[in-house]
């Protein structure tokens, strides 16, 4: 799933190519993929891009006083397209859901686009017109982003204050911080040196000092990492980079503990024992299903 470092990249990359653009033909092709119902986004069809911007996770895309609103959720991905097939895309088993297609330098056709494309059978690939962002309820609920210059460490430490969740819970929750997922919260705790549950709210001064600085930097590295790439490199790129999210078994490559996981029913997460809880193991709840 993109995080804000991935999401931040692909806002970059598509700034560059649509700001001055028009629209030729927006085409929902997966029946759930769009929310809302008006404007509807044949409303943007001739409109010129002014440019695009980033709340969270969510890209949005200004034309002509609309905004469409993209949330890439766990599966879904955007496919640059420097040439469009000619003719309407067929609905289908396919990953296509939705498909943009650029006027051309005459207004001819064919000045390229993009598709949204979403694998698997769970749909949640979510895209919204609408003429102001913070209509879409996503955006609406959305925390401070934490790369913003006005998010300081005493502003987090009041995000933190009294809170009775796990920090693993709160550093994921849209509405505390934007744009920080399952991989980089994973990460972020790591570089912290902090157990992902620890309460939130008993953390010492210099713990949050300390997760507010990781929290920064591994966001800011992520970010410079990514810029510049196109599309198409940035998931690899989001793997090569992480150093305990999804490396189960493997070392880690600070002190060379093998890096754990706790199991949950839809996700997992990934931590180092020596780095991160003092050598100990957190209890899973399926390795002990596994040793009853
Ligand atoms: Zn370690």
């Amino acid at each position: 799933m993109p995080e804000l470092p991935e999401v931040e990249a692909l806002r970059d990359f598509l700034d560059d190519r649509l700001k001055g653009r028009s629209v030729e033909r927006v085409t929902p092709v997966a029946v759930s993929v769009l929310k809302t119902y008006e404007p509807q986004p044949s409303a943007l069809e001739g409109q010129v891009f002014t440019g695009v911007s980033r709340h969270g996770k969510f890209l949005d895309m200004e034309a002509g006083g609309l905004h469409l609103v993209v949330h890439l959720a766990r599966a879904g991905w955007l496919r640059w397209r420097d040439s469009v097939p000619p003719g309407p895309p067929r609905p289908g088993k396919g990953p296509l859901a939705l498909r943009l297609s650029l006027a051309g330098p005459e207004q001819g056709g064919d000045g390229g686009g993009f598709d949204l494309t979403e694998a698997g059978t769970r749909k949640r690939l979510a895209v919204y017109c609408v003429h102001d962002p913070s209509q879409v309820p996503g955006v609406a609920r959305l925390g401070p982003d934490p790369l913003a210059d006005g998010f300081t460490r005493e502003v987090f430490a009041g995000l933190l204050r009294g809170e009775r969740h796990r920090i693993k819970g709160l550093l994921r929750d849209q509405s505390v911080i934007a744009g920080v997922g399952n991989a980089y919260s994973d990460e972020i705790l790591h570089a912290a040196l902090l157990s992902p549950f620890k309460i939130a709210g008993e953390l010492s001064e210099e713990e949050v000092t300390g997760l507010y600085e990781a929290l920064r930097t591994t966001l800011r590295e992520a970010v410079e990492r990514s810029r510049g790439l196109a599309a198409g490199e940035l998931k690899a790129e989001k793997k090569t980079g992480l150093r305990v999210h999804g490396r189960t078994g493997q070392p880690c490559p600070v002190c060379g503990d093998t890096v754990r996981e706790v199991s949950f029913s839809d996700s997992s997460l990934q931590y180092c024992a020596t780095c991160q809880t003092g050598g100990k193991p957190l209890a899973d709840r399926r390795m002990s299903r596994l040793l009853k």
